[in-house]
C-alpha cells in the first residue's frame, strides 16, 4: 500500500535523518540547573535571531505562551485576544484556570486581525469594577494567514500608547516571515521585522519545523526568569532536554527556507481542488488549506472524510475541511489527494 498522505497538521512530521543524527550528538546535562548545553545554544540562538535578550525552551506552545502570559499578567489582570486565537479558545482556560487571569476575545476581521477600533474600546480605564487590561496578544500566522506588517506596527503603537505589553503567539512565525522574505529574501530578518513590536513571543518547533517537541518564548531577560518560575511550578522543568532542542536547533538552522515548499504545495492543492462544483476553496497564503462545503452540499460531502482515509489521505473538519502541508508530503502526495477528492465528487 502507498503511504499516507497525512494532511491532518504538520505536528505529524517525522525528524528527519539529519535532525535525528543532531539529536544523537547534542551534547546534554541537566536544564533545571541550567546546564544543558543544548537547550542553552538553542535559547541564545533564537533569542538572537528574533532580536531579544533572553529564551526558554518549553515542552509545547500551550505551556509557553500560558507562562508568557502569566508573566505578563498578575491575578485580576486581562488581556486581549482574538475569539479563534489558541491563547483563548485551544489551551483549556488555562490562563484563566491556572493565572486568574481575565480573557479579553474579540472577534477577528477577515484577514484574522483585531481592529484597532475594537482593541481600543476594550482597553478598561483605570477603574476598580474592571479587571486591569494588560496585555494585547496576537497570532501569526492566523489560520494560516499572515498579518500585514503596517497592521502589526499600528497595533504595537496602540497598545504602547495604553501601557499595554505585547505577546505573539508566532507558533507559525516561520511560516509568517518566509511568506515575507519572498523567493530568496532572508527569513530571520523578514521574522525579526514581525517580531520587533513585541515584548515576547512564542515559537513551536513542532509545527512546519519539523521538530518532534517543543516551543521557545522569546522576551526580555526580567520576563524570561518570571517564566521560568511559572514554568517549574506547571511541571515543565525538564533535565536532558538537550535532545530535543538540538532537534529544534538543527530545524532553526536547516528547515526554516524550506517552509516556502510547503506554501507552493498548498497552493498546487488549492489550484488542484478548484472547479469542483460542490467546493468552495480559500485562496492559502501559507500552508493551510481551508475548503468550504457549499450549502446545497453538506449531505453530500458527509462521506469525503472516510472515502479520503480508504484513499490512503487523511484531512480533519466537517463543513470545512482543513488541509496542512508539511516536510512528509510532497507533490505527488498532493496529486493523490486531489485526485480522491475528485474522485469522491465525480
Ligand atoms: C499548535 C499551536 C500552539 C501550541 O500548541 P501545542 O500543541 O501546545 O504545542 C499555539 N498556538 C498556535 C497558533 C498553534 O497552532
Amino acid at each position: 500500500m502507498a503511504a499516507l498522505i497525512d494532511l491532518r497538521s504538520d505536528t505529524v512530521t517525522q525528524p528527519t535523518a539529519g535532525m535525528r543524527d543532531a539529536m544523537a550528538a547534542a551534547p546534554l546535562g541537566d536544564d533545571v540547573f541550567g546546564d544543558d548545553p543544548s537547550v542553552n545554544a538553542l535559547q541564545e540562538a533564537l533569542a538572537e535571531r528574533l532580536g531579544f535578550e533572553a529564551a526558554l525552551f518549553f515542552a509545547s506552545g500551550t505551556q509557553s505562551n500560558l507562562c508568557a502570559l502569566m508573566s505578563h499578567c498578575q491575578r485580576g489582570d486581562e488581556y486581549i485576544v482574538g475569539q479563534f486565537a489558541h491563547t483563548y479558545r485551544w489551551e483549556g482556560g488555562g490562563a484563566a484556570v491556572l493565572g486568574s487571569i481575565q480573557p479579553q476575545p474579540l472577534n477577528h476581521q477577515p484577514d484574522g486581525s483585531l481592529s484597532l477600533a475594537d482593541i481600543e474600546a476594550n482597553i478598561k480605564p483605570d477603574d476598580f469594577h474592571f479587571a486591569r487590561t494588560r496585555l494585547l496578544t496576537l497570532e501569526n500566522t492566523i489560520r494560516g494567514q499572515v498579518l500585514p506588517l503596517d497592521y502589526l506596527a499600528q497595533a504595537s503603537a496602540l497598545a504602547l500608547k495604553h501601557g499595554l505589553k505585547r505577546h505573539l503567539d508566532g507558533a507559525r512565525l516561520f511560516n509568517a516571515a518566509v511568506v515575507g522574505a519572498g523567493v530568496g529574501g532572508d527569513p530571520y530578518a523578514a521574522a525579526r521585522a514581525i517580531t520587533q513590536h513585541f515584548d515576547s513571543v512564542s515559537v513551536c518547533f513542532s509545527k512546519g519545523l519539523g521538530a518532534p517537541v517543543g516551543s521557545v518564548l522569546c522576551g526580555s531577560a526580567a520576563l524570561i526568569q518570571q517564566a521560568r518560575r511559572w514554568r517549574k511550578m506547571v511541571g515543565g522543568g525538564m533535565r536532558q532536554a538537550g535532545l530535543l532542542a538540538a532537534a529544534a536547533h538543527y530545524a532553526l538552522d536547516h528547515q526554516v527556507a524550506r517552509l516556502a515548499e510547503d506554501h507552493a504545495l498548498a497552493q498546487r492543492l488549492a489550484s488542484g481542488l478548484q472547479g469542483i462544483e460542490a467546493l468552495a476553496v480559500e485562496a492559502p497564503q501559507s500552508n493551510i488549506v481551508f475548503v468550504g462545503v457549499k450549502p446545497e452540499a453538506v449531505e453530500r460531502a458527509a462521506g469525503l472524510l472516510p472515502h479520503l482515509k480508504s484513499r490512503g489521505v487523511l484531512a480533519t473538519g466537517i463543513y470545512q475541511l482543513r488541509f496542512v502541508t508539511h516536510l512528509d508530503v510532497d507533490a505527488a502526495g498532493i496529486d493523490r489527494a486531489v485526485a480522491a477528492v475528485r474522485e469522491y465528487f465525480a
